[in-house]
């Protein structure tokens, strides 16, 4: 497949010939599959046989994955937690030990603590930032290892081919959360990771108006993904399906808005007297800038900034009168979005004493992101 992204993203998965000329596979609400006759449904080798089991619309969107990831098994699932909780069920078994990077998506830390432990397997987080160190925490029943590169708040970047190479030598599995990125700016499975989990609910969608998930296995995982996710009964809407298709069609040209966008606000941050650290990747200042470079294609609209210590009274006035920046739990879609950050930490505490504050840059134009924040250090100040 030597076609660039934003051609991929514009074709794969479509057979426009099989649904009557239409450019986009049809949204296939169904859960009953007939068979034209008795052997047919005895021998299990129609193409669908059950909703559940796949359709017309996520076999396009499965198709469209497995070229982009370079994978051998895609499977969906309700949201992006639901892809996280499946890919380590697909590996882990009673008695196990899952190494977990500490700045994880807090519901993985969740599901660890609360489901995985009551099921027998052990859980330990790991400083994200550990490299091939990881190596000293190996227990002899460590089965796998979670990623997400950069960490959710604090955007800490990942070796992951260090970290894959001692897994892999030590045989354990590496999975990655690799929603920030996106396949089009970083490849988890070129670079070591067995399963690469994505929340479709994030940037493919890119609307901020479907929940959906995926799981993408390398050979050597995709007989447990499958297996796992199919007797976990998960499956997608097909309405989500067909928009998460939709979505995959403009990410390419939308990416690099968000990226150009969040940059900009990085670098506008920076310089501001209220703001002690700014928490993105693609700045030259940042930590894992390097690895960022060696490794990623590029960046997403979503960072964080640390401002100084303040009252929470400073915090609403800044926040409450934005008119451009909604406050919600998400990101990922066309609009920005700013909300406060509650870093967990247990294998390293995090440094900082100011507030930290996660900034998602939308698809506006950026000046008038930077007039909106502008205003709402005014309003802050007064209050300081
Ligand atoms: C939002 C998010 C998820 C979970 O996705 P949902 O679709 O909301 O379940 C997983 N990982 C990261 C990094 C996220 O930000």
């Amino acid at each position: 497949m030597s076609h660039k992204p934003g051609t991929l993203t514009g074709h794969l998965g479509r057979e426009p010939a099989r649904y009557h000329g239409a450019v986009s596979t049809p949204v296939y609400r169904v859960s009953t599959f007939l068979m034209p006759d008795l052997e047919t449904l005895e021998d299990g080798t129609a193409p669908y046989v059950y909703g559940r089991r796949g359709t017309p619309t996520s076999e396009s969107f499965t198709t469209a994955i497995n070229a982009l990831e370079q994978g051998a098994a895609t499977v969906v699932t309700p949201s992006g937690l639901a892809a996280i909780t499946t890919a380590i069920l697909a590996v882990c078994r009673a008695g196990d030990h899952l190494l977990v990077s500490d700045s994880a998506y807090f519901p993985t830390r969740n599901f660890c603590d609360r489901v995985l432990a009551r099921y027998g397997v052990q859980t330990s987080y790991f400083d994200p930032c550990i490299g091939n160190g990881i190596d000293a925490l190996f227990r002899s029943n460590t089965r796998a290892i979670f990623c997400e590169s950069p960490g959710s708040l604090t955007f800490e970047i990942q070796d992951i081919p260090a970290i894959a190479d001692v897994a892999h030598r030590r045989g354990a599995s590496v999975l990655m959360d690799n929603t920030w990125a996106t396949p089009l700016y970083f490849q988890p499975l070129a670079y070591g990771v067995d399963l690469s989990i994505q929340s479709v609910t994030k940037y493919i969608g890119g609307h901020s108006d479907l929940m959906m998930g995926y799981v993408c296995a390398n050979p050597s995982h995709a007989e447990r993904l499958t297996h796992t996710h199919g007797d976990l009964g998960l499956f997608a809407s097909a309405d989500d399906l067909f928009l998460a298709l939709r979505g995959l069609r403009t990410l390419s040209r939308r990416l690099p808005v968000h990226e150009q966008n969040g940059l900009k606000l990085a670098r506008w941050f920076s310089a501001r007297p209220e703001v002690t650290r700014v928490l993105h990747p693609g700045l030259d200042s940042d930590p894992g800038h390097a690895i960022w470079k060696r490794d990623f294609k590029g960046a997403c609209g979503l960072f964080a900034i640390e401002l100084k210590p303040l009252s929470h009274a400073a915090l609403a006035a800044f926040m409450d009168g934005l008119k451009l920046f909604g406050m919600g739990w998400s990101w990922g879609g066309f609009e920005s979005l700013i909300t406060p950050a509650h870093i967990v930490r247990t294998a390293r505490p995090w440094p900082g004493d100011g507030t930290v504050v996660r900034v998602h840059a939308g698809l506006e134009d950026v000046d008038d992101l930077i007039d909106d924040l502008g205003q709402g250090f005014e309003r802050m100040a007064r209050l300081l």
